[in-house]
């Protein structure tokens, strides 16, 4: 029988890394396609275009879909019989598989994982460790599934144990409607009911790898309970209003994904877990004939989408010249091309400007009349959000280096493409755009 190597296993998780890095799933593009021709809403509409064009760009021009390019998220399915020549643990293994990935020089990935979850939270510096989950199967195969989970999204998994006549959908839909727009939709839903509390978030979790055909379900209708459930759920959160980036629209989620497992009969668990607008995963198996090879998709499954972000409906601010009198004519849900100097600010940075602020300290960067992009720095050869990336014409860092990506930078921008959220009165789009696209759910 072959055997499966370490060194495969090491080379197929970095390519897969890269792969998903740059690559959108097909399914996912079709689905995110057919959702930008059906939008009503103009602003979310060019949202989705934007996440689209920028989805193509970035399979041309290899590079990452998103600025946060997640944590590595390997699921292993390791056959029983499988014969290997592994020596070293699999979390090291496929530790060292996740480094080579985000650290290869043609396309560095952005390290984001902290070693000290509620210490000093210092980077890794290669977005080790991997999360590793493992499963003994039958067979003589190594079944790996790696996807590159964002923050955004993740930090909006939920649980809750219902009692066992409770409603799962009631449930979903009433969480997706509390969590904003910091899950980057339109998205994923992906829920796991039943089993215990671990087991219903692995449910959720490994859900979100499966294959987007909710167009498909709705057309044929359904074959079983669990099918009725995605019906409901997904029209029910559609119907939610909330929209491309939370914009207000009538698709926030693609599809609606469940898995669920037996349960003790006092109980019903349910986890949900959204992925994001930057959804990243691939599977391969490995049979002892070499590392997993991964074909590109097709170009041809994006729509032909051309942006226009200088139309009429776009305003060009200068960020060298904002005054009280500027912010205030700002309104929410107004496109905006900037132009002029921006610093970068994430949670560590306000945190230790904070701290020098109550300490009488002066602040490293003159902050007054200046803007803030709250995002964390990349590598110049990686890229933001390959889009994003074509309006930043220079950055360096100017402060707290040792923060690695929190680091704050000041970019140079040029007709940089952004939304205003709320405005100086606090009116926010978030919750005006919703309310207008809410709409009474058509239930079978
Ligand atoms: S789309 Fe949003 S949640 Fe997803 S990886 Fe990017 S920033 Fe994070």
């Amino acid at each position: 029988m072959p055997v499966i190597r370490e060194d495969d296993l090491i080379a197929s998780i970095a390519e897969a890394l890269q792969y998903i890095s740059y690559f959108h799933p097909p399914d996912f593009v079709r689905a995110m396609s057919a959702a930008w021709e059906r939008e009503e809403n103009p602003g979310a509409k060019q949202a989705m275009a934007q996440i689209l064009v920028n989805s193509r760009m970035c399979a041309i021009g290899r590079r990452p879909i998103c600025q946060d390019t997640g944590a590595a998220n390997i699921h292993i399915r390791y056959g029983v019989e499988a014969k290997t020549d592994f020596k070293r643990a699999l979390q090291e293994i496929c530790d060292e598989g996740t480094r080579q990935g985000y650290l290869r020089n043609a396309n560095p990935l952005r390290a984001s994982v902290v070693v000290d979850p509620f210490g000093d939270r210092k980077n890794s510096g290669d977005n080790t460790p991997c999360m590793l989950t493992v499963e003994m199967v039958a067979g003589d195969k190594i079944d790996v599934e790696v996807a590159a989970k964002g923050g955004g999204s993740e930090n909006k998994a939920k649980f809750t144990t219902l009692n066992p006549s409770g409603s799962v959908a009631d449930w979903v839909v009433k969480t997706v409607d509390t969590l904003g727009a910091g899950w980057c939709p339109p998205g994923i839903l992906g829920i796991g009911v039943g089993g215990n509390a671990d087991r219903a978030m692995a449910l959720a979790k490994a859900a979100l790898s499966d294959p987007i055909d909710l167009s498909d379900l709705q057309r044929r209708g359904p074959s079983n309970k669990t099918e009725e459930l995605r019906l409901e759920i997904a029209e029910r959160v559609n119907a939610l209003g909330i929209g491309a980036q939370g914009l207000g629209g009538v698709t926030t989620v693609l599809d609606v994904k469940i898995r669920s497992f037996p349960t003790h009969a006092a109980s019903l668990p349910v986890g949900l877990i959204p992925n994001c607008a930057a959804t990243r995963h691939v599977h391969f198996t490995l049979d002892g004939s070499g590392p997993a090879a991964f074909a590109p998709p097709e170009l041809s499954d994006y729509p032909d989408i051309v942006l226009d972000q200088a139309s009429a409906h776009a305003r060009k601010l200068d960020l060298d010249n904002l005054t009280d009198d500027v912010l205030a004519s700002l309104e929410p849900g107004q496109t905006l091309l900037l132009s002029g100097t921006l610093y970068t600010g994430r949670d560590a940075a306000h945190k230790r400007m904070i701290d020098m602020l109550d300490k009488g300290e002066p602040l490293p960067v003159d902050l007054k009349g200046r803007a803030i992009y709250y995002v964390g720095q990349v590598d110049a050869v990686g890229g933001a959000a390959y889009l994003v990336s074509k309006a930043i014409k220079a950055a360096k860092p100017v402060a707290f280096e040792d923060l690695g990506m929190e680091a704050i930078y000041e970019l140079k921008v040029e007709d940089m493409p952004v939304t205003v959220a709320v405005d100086t009165e606090g009116n926010s789009i978030h919750k005006s755009g919703p309310a207008k696209w809410k709409r009474v759910p058509v239930l079978a």
